[in-house]
């Protein structure tokens, strides 16, 4: 067993239920060789009951559970940063050309290490990851993820219309080159599969009703797609449904459940906010991208107002970065920008979205989310550079609170020194800090 001293801070109960930050200064945790937390509590007596296990001394910084991204496009890596455009031409002009080159399963396998890459050296140890329309491409990313040590959920995206001919399939196709990669993957270590038409807008109702069997014969799948993004999007949607809403498009074929996870919701209806809380799905929040393709703010008042399950995605490649500390601050500056309409956000509601609230969008909250014992250790270690403006504000920090604050606005992925799931220490591809 291993014994790690750091500064803990996690959120082991929602804020938006009024439950507050946990920090434990000095604190010891307790980590069996399955990785699972055993002991947890001041250093000094958590280190008196174990007095033989290594310590692993983490004083400096602050130890936070692993992030957790609900929404973020492996294929998407390499065209961060496409700034200027609305959602649709975005997508013609910028993602969809790169997704297309995934059809060569040489350059997809390049493009999971860049991905995995990210996601690591940003702290996200667990993530819903929205595939590619390849087949060989989605094995490139589950090998990755299975290489890494990530908790990955992904799958096969599946359209039939309104998109280049090289990225459309058939139901048929669609329906057997999911059971295979399911086959393959689904439940193996810590991947899953999920059930991926890219949107409604390019899926028909045979394609939904394809991705439907799937979701009922894969036991423990997850549904994931997009909803309400952008105005002309959901004009469009409702135009090719013969004015029906968005959430409906989904729901209508079972696809929208506990196990669902919707991204964006910029633009809901409030007949389709009760419908999401009626059915126990959840939204994935992307403050960045809905920032870059000015798709909107997020209404998150009247999704918490519909007992609506919030969590965040980073949306890559239209989302900025891969850092949910940034999504975070920018999903805090939204609400502002909101005024009287906003949810006024505390650091812990910054935590509780970029860990527990994840984990329980995607059903592992008995596994991760926080760091209590009984818990899997998925943990990143905070620490700046001495000197460096995050390091100088943690010194002058007045509370825990404003400790997270901190780390919320000033904090990169540079900051992130060291990142484990399961107990084991993870890293990527390029050289990391020693703890120390
Ligand atoms: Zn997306």
């Amino acid at each position: 067993m291993t014994l790690y001293r750091a500064t803990i801070l996690d959120t082991p109960a929602n804020p938006f239920a009024g439950h507050s930050l946990r920090a434990e200064e000095d604190a010891g945790i307790v980590v069996d060789d399955d990785g699972r937390i055993v002991a947890r509590g001041p250093f000094g007596e958590v280190r008196a009951a174990h007095p033989h296990e290594e310590v692993i001394p983490l004083r400096q910084g602050m130890l936070l559970p692993g992030l957790v991204d609900t929404h973020v496009h492996f294929p998407q890596v390499r065209v961060i940063g496409g700034l200027g455009m609305p959602l649709l031409d975005w997508l013609d002009q910028c993602a969809l050309p790169e997704e297309a080159r995934l059809a060569d399963v040489d350059y997809a396998r390049g493009v999971a290490r860049d991905f995995t890459t990210g996601l690591v050296d940003a702290g996200t140890t667990t993530a819903l990851v929205f595939g590619s329309h390849f087949a060989p491409a989605v094995d490139a990313m589950f090998e990755a993820a299975e290489r890494t040590g990530l908790r990955v959920t992904t799958g096969l995206v599946v359209s039939d219309r309104l998109l280049p001919d090289e990225l459309l399939t058939t139901p048929d196709r669609a329906y057997d080159e999911a059971r295979g990669l399911a086959e393959r993957w689904h439940g193996s270590g810590r991947l899953r599969y999920a059930v991926t038409p890219r949107f409604s807008f390019s899926a028909s109702d045979a394609m939904l009703e394809s991705c439907a069997a799937t979701f009922k014969e894969v036991g423990g799948a997850w549904f994931t797609s997009h909803v309400n993004e952008n105005v002309a999007e959901v004009a469009e949607v409702s135009r090719l449904f013969d004015g029906g809403h968005y959430v409906g498009t989904y729901a209508n074929h079972g696809l929208v459940a506990r196990s669902s996870v919707l991204a964006h919701n910029v633009h809901p209806t409030d007949e389709e906010l009760a419908l999401l809380g009626s059915l126990d799905a959840s939204v994935a929040h992307c403050p960045t991208s809905n920032s870059a393709l000015g798709s909107g703010l997020f209404p998150m008042r009247r999704h918490l107002e519909h007992g609506v399950r919030v969590a965040m995605g980073s949306d890559v490649g239209a989302g900025t970065g891969f850092s949910m500390l940034k999504e975070g601050l920018q999903a805090y500056f939204m609400q502002r920008l909101l005024g009287p309409e906003g949810v006024p956000l505390t650091s812990a509601h910054l935590l509780w979205l970029a860990t527990g609230a994840g984990a329980d969008a995607l059903g592992l909250a008995d596994e991760v989310g926080d760091l209590s014992v009984g818990k899997q250790f998925d943990a990143i270690w905070v620490r700046p550079e001495s000197g460096d403006p995050l390091d100088v504000g943690l010194l002058n920090a007045n509370s825990s609170q404003d400790a997270l604050a901190k780390v919320f606005a000033l904090g990169t992925t540079s900051d992130i020194a060291g990142v484990w799931v399961g107990g084991e220490q993870i890293a990527a591809g390029r050289w990391r800090r020693p703890l120390s």
